[in-house]
């Protein structure tokens, strides 16, 4: 068995923006760091953001202030969010943008100068920053050049398959080399986990094929962290149905925003029944549970899906305000949307549960262990505001990178436990065993997705979620007869094994919270438990094998507290949600 050992002062596990973001502030701040991701840096999830990032500039609408971003963050969250890590935010989000343009990244600009920021959905006010429909783009090429210049060493063919945990402290991670299956044990003072969510598990994602398969939240759960409301996870209305490899695909918010109709199979404009003011205007949520009510109860197309139309709409006006999505279905579906209207159905966009942090530092339960980014919990409570998820990676990105390098300055001694090591390589050599197994990872990965489709989509009810349960317990039982088998052309199989055990992992920790979560908040939407519960006013806390813990949710400060007291119900036109 070939095996590398390499050492880092910190080791940071993802390459989109958090992660780099985190190990700039490291090398920067005279670190030794390592930062690994398993797939290419230039294509890590980050780069699919389109719509902006959010920061109060005040540079179109200077009554902006933090107070105002962090009031709107919290009023709309549905009083789940950590008022410590959205002032937080809110706070810093305003010099992240100023380091961000520092590093060189190309924002949208007045002719005057001053960058553009535009209205996004339940936003006071114009507080977004954007990089035409590529902002992801722009900042992960950004950081990425930025962690090169500043010395980062960066991988970006190592897949984590376990954290090194001895005696609640971290000293490393353990993985393998995509290419070639060299095991690497990276030992570390202090490691920080970026490495996304969990929206792959549904059958229909936004995020591409094989990321977002709940590693970050598999890695965190198995070194003992606790998980935090699991069930709280943004379906986005339109995703794309067809082609079956394309399905999730996101179909852009500015369709509608353009003036996009959505009408059932039987022709009918079914948001006059949902929202009959705003219509298709309507808020993301109230959107994603009309489509998925209307093909629940029969009136979808025969492929599964409600019909988006833009038709009517004059073909210059479509090529020109909807450029991107005019090229997506021509490029995937072979679909012209001036001429013809789009299938669409509800798609899984964001995890907005994950790892439980520590409100400040995002420390996790483990000493020396941060985890940021999409797999951490704490900013969108019950519903995120779109653009607050990148500005997230840079505000705590920042802020782990600065608290791991004060913790690695701080140990004495560092142990490293080889016994621990030897778990981590049993693990891999077990399933690298399972050669004559009887069947592959993808078809069972399968399974979880249409078990958390079926049972955990849009709208659940406690015997949909029990019944995921004992589907996936299934799917749980035959991990042990995988066939895994790496050929010449790479270590594919061992991803997708590994892949499947986060599945499995974040799937049941989702069924757990959301049978938990007997109410209706949110994304969260149980059709037996219509109404929000006061008591549920809460934070859910997942660990394997113990029941479902709950935690106080903080108060905002005085000041925050009294802009969201004064929040008025917002108009929906001309605002993005995404
Ligand atoms: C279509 C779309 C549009 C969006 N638009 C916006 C927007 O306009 N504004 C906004 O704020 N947000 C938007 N978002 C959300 C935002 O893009 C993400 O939340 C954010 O980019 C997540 O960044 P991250 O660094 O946490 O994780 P990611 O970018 O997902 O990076 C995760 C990293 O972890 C690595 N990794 C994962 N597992 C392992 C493992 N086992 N071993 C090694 N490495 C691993 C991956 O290789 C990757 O490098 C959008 C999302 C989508 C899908």
């Amino acid at each position: 068995m070939n095996q590398r050992r390499l050492t880092a002062g910190v080791l940071v596990i993802g390459t989109g923006a958090a992660g780099l973001r985190a190990a700039i502030e490291l090398a920067e701040s005279g670190q030794q760091v390592l930062c690994v991701g398993k797939r290419r840096r230039d294509d890590a999830h980050t780069v699919l953001a389109a719509g902006g990032i959010n920061a109060a500039l005040g540079t179109m609408d200077s009554q902006d202030s933090w107070q105002q971003h962090a009031a709107d963050t919290i009023a709309e969250a549905y009083h789940l969010a950590d008022p410590k890590v959205v002032e937080l935010l809110a706070r810093e989000a305003p010099a992240a943008i100023a380091d961000l343009v520092d590093y060189g990244a190309v924002l949208a600009r007045e002719p005057d100068g001053r960058l553009t920021q535009r209205y996004f959905g339940a936003h006071t006010y114009r507080r977004t920053c954007f990089a035409g429909d590529y902002t992801g783009r722009e900042i992960q090429r950004t950081l990425v050049r930025r962690a090169a210049e500043a010395g980062v060493q960066m991988r970006d063919d190592v897949y984590v398959t376990r954290l090194l945990v001895h005696e609640g402290r971290a000293f490393g991670a353990y993985g393998f080399d995509v290419d070639d299956g060299t095991r690497q044990v990276i030992l570390a003072d202090a490691v920080i986990l970026a490495a996304g969510g969990h929206t792959r598990i549904w059958r229909r994602s936004s995020s591409r094929r094989d990321e977002n398969t709940g590693d970050a939240m598999r890695l965190a759960a198995d070194a003992g962290c606790r998980l935090r409301d699991m069930e709280l996870v943004q379906f986005h209305p339109t995703g794309m149905i067809t082609p079956e490899e394309a399905a999730g695909t996101l179909v852009t918010e500015a369709v509608r925003g353009e003036g996009g109709i959505l009408r059932n199979a039987d022709g009918e404009r079914f948001m006059e029944r949902y929202d009959p003011e705003r219509l298709e205007l309507s808020t993301r949520d109230r959107i994603a549970l009309a489509n998925y009510t209307e093909i629940a109860e029969g009136r979808g197309t025969p492929a599964g899906g409600v019909l988006l139309d833009v038709t009517h709409l004059d073909r210059e006006t479509i090529l020109e305000r909807l450029p991107r999505m005019y090229r997506q279905f021509v490029d995937v579906a072979m679909l012209d949307i001036t001429q013809t209207p789009m299938e669409v159905a509800p798609t899984a966009h964001y995890s907005m549960g994950g790892v439980w942090v520590d409100a400040e530092t995002h420390q996790t339960d483990v000493a020396g262990l941060y985890a940021v980014g999409e797999c951490a919990t704490g900013l969108h409570g019950a519903n995120r505001l779109g653009g607050n998820s990148l500005v997230e990676c840079l505000v705590f990105g920042k802020i782990v990178g600065a608290e791991a390098a004060r913790w690695s300055a701080s140990l004495d001694a560092q142990v490293r436990d080889r016994a621990v090591i030897a778990a981590a390589d049993d693990e891999v050599a077990e399933l690298l065993a399972q050669r004559g197994g009887t069947e592959f990872a993808r078809p069972l990965q399968r399974a979880v997705r249409d078990l958390m489709s079926e049972c955990a989509g849009v709208v659940r009810s406690e015997a949909g979620l029990a019944e995921g349960l004992t589907r996936l317990d299934a799917v749980a039982d035959r991990l042990d007869t995988m066939e895994v088998r790496p050929d010449i052309a790479g270590f594919d199989d061992l991803v997708h094994a590994f892949d499947l055990k986060g599945s499995v992992l974040a799937a049941r920790a989702t069924l757990d919270c959301a049978l938990e979560r007997r109410e209706t908040r949110g994304a969260h939407n149980r059709v037996d438990f219509p109404d929000q519960d006061p008591a549920l006013a809460v934070n859910l806390l997942w660990r394997p094998d113990e029941p479902v813990g709950r935690e106080a949710v903080g108060d905002p400060s005085p000041e925050v507290a009294a802009l969201i007291a004064g929040r008025d119900e917002m108009p929906v036109a001309g605002r993005l949600l995404e």
